[in-house]
C-alpha cells in the first residue's frame, strides 16, 4: 500500500509538472509569435521607407540626366551621361525588383479587377520594347487579332508587368531572329481564358534547369547572366503574379533553338457600361485641354518638384 501511495504521489508529482512546462512553453510560443510579428511588420515598414528613399532620388537622377542628355553636349561629355543613364535605369530595375519581391512575400501585393484590354496592353508592352530590340536587329512582333476589341475584367499593370519581364527577357537572350507575343483565347466555359506566349529564338534553357528559374534569384547559366545582368528575381516575380491572379506560366524550350514562355490567366467579362466609360476616357491627355491650366503638385522632395516643372 505504501509502495502504491508513493507510486501515485510521484505520478501526480510528474503531471503537475508536465503541466506547468506546458503553460511555460505556451507563454514562450506566445512571446516567440509576437516577436515575429513585431520583426515582420518592422521588415515591411523598412522596405517600405527604403522604397521611398532609394526610388526619390533615383527618380531625380533619372530625370535631371535625360534633361542634360538634351543639351549641348560635347561627345565625351554626351558618353558619360549616357553611362549615368544606363547604370541609374538598371539600379531602378534592379531595386523594382527587389521592392516587389519584398512586398510579394509579405503578402502585402493586391491584384485589381478592372475593365481592361489586353490586346492594348500588348501593343504597348511591344512599344516599350520595340527600340530595345531594335537596337539589337531583332524583329518583334505580336498577334493579338484574336482577342482584338475584346474587354475583360482584371489587373492590366500586372499583366503588363509579366509581359514586359517576358518579352524584355527574350530580347536579352536573343542574337539573332525574332520575339513574338501571341495571345489568343482558351476559355474555359466558365471565365473568360487567355494564354499569353512570349516566343524567341535565342539561347534556350536546358531541360533541368527550367523548372528553377522560377525560383527567387535563380539564373540558368551564370556566365550567360555575367554577360547579360540581372537579378534572377523576374521570373520568380512573374510566377507569383500569374498564381495571385489565379492563373499559371511554364516554359518549353531547347537550347540553341528558343524558348516559349506560356502564361494562362482566367479573366471575368467586362461591364458593357465601364467598358464604354473606359474607352471615353482612354487615350492620349489633350494637350489642348489643360493648357493655361495650373496644377498643384505636391511633393516633399525639392528636386522632383524642379524636374516636374521643368
Ligand atoms: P534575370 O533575367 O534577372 O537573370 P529572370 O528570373 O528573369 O532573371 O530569369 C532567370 C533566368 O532564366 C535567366 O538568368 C536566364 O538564365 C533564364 N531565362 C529567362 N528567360 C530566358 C529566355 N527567354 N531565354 C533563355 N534563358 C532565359
Amino acid at each position: 500500500a505504501g509502495a502504491a501511495l508513493l507510486t501515485v504521489i510521484l505520478f501526480t508529482l510528474y503531471i503537475f509538472h508536465g503541466i506547468r512546462r506546458n503553460i511555460q512553453l505556451n507563454k514562450e510560443l506566445v512571446l516567440a509569435k509576437q516577436r515575429a510579428e513585431d520583426l515582420a511588420s518592422v521588415k515591411e515598414e523598412f522596405l517600405a521607407n527604403m522604397s521611398h528613399e532609394i526610388r526619390t532620388p533615383l527618380n531625380a537622377i533619372i530625370g535631371y540626366s535625360e534633361r542634360l542628355s538634351q543639351t549641348e553636349l560635347d561627345k565625351k561629355q554626351g558618353e558619360f551621361i549616357s553611362a549615368v543613364q544606363k547604370s541609374s535605369d538598371l539600379l531602378l530595375a534592379t531595386v523594382n525588383d527587389i521592392l516587389d519581391f519584398s512586398k510579394i512575400e509579405a503578402g502585402k501585393l493586391r491584384i485589381d479587377a478592372i475593365p481592361f484590354e489586353p490586346a492594348a496592353v500588348v501593343r504597348e508592352v511591344v512599344d516599350t520594347l520595340q527600340l530595345h530590340a531594335e537596337k539589337k536587329h531583332l524583329a518583334l512582333q505580336y498577334d493579338t487579332s484574336s482577342i482584338d476589341d475584346l474587354f475583360v475584367t482584371g489587373d492590366p499593370i500586372r499583366l503588363k508587368q509579366i509581359l514586359i519581364n517576358l518579352t524584355g527577357n527574350g530580347v536579352k537572350f536573343t542574337d539573332s531572329g525574332f520575339v513574338k507575343i501571341i495571345c489568343t483565347r482558351v476559355d474555359d466555359g466558365e471565365n473568360i481564358v487567355l494564354k499569353y506566349q512570349v516566343a524567341d529564338t535565342g539561347m534556350g534553357i536546358e531541360q533541368d534547369k527550367q523548372d528553377l528559374i522560377f525560383d527567387a534569384f535563380s539564373q540558368a547559366d551564370a556566365s550567360a547572366t555575367r554577360r547579360f545582368s540581372g537579378t534572377g528575381l523576374g521570373l520568380a516575380i512573374c510566377k507569383k503574379l500569374v498564381e495571385l491572379q489565379n492563373g499559371s506560366i511554364n516554359v518549353e524550350s531547347q537550347p540553341e533553338e528558343g524558348s516559349v514562355f506560356t502564361v494562362v490567366i482566367p479573366y471575368l467579362p467586362a461591364n458593357e457600361e465601364r467598358v464604354t466609360y473606359v474607352k471615353q476616357v482612354a487615350g492620349k491627355p489633350n494637350v489642348e485641354q489643360i493648357k493655361d491650366k495650373h496644377i498643384l503638385l505636391v511633393d516633399d522632395d525639392e528636386y522632383n518638384i524642379q524636374l516636374t516643372r521643368m
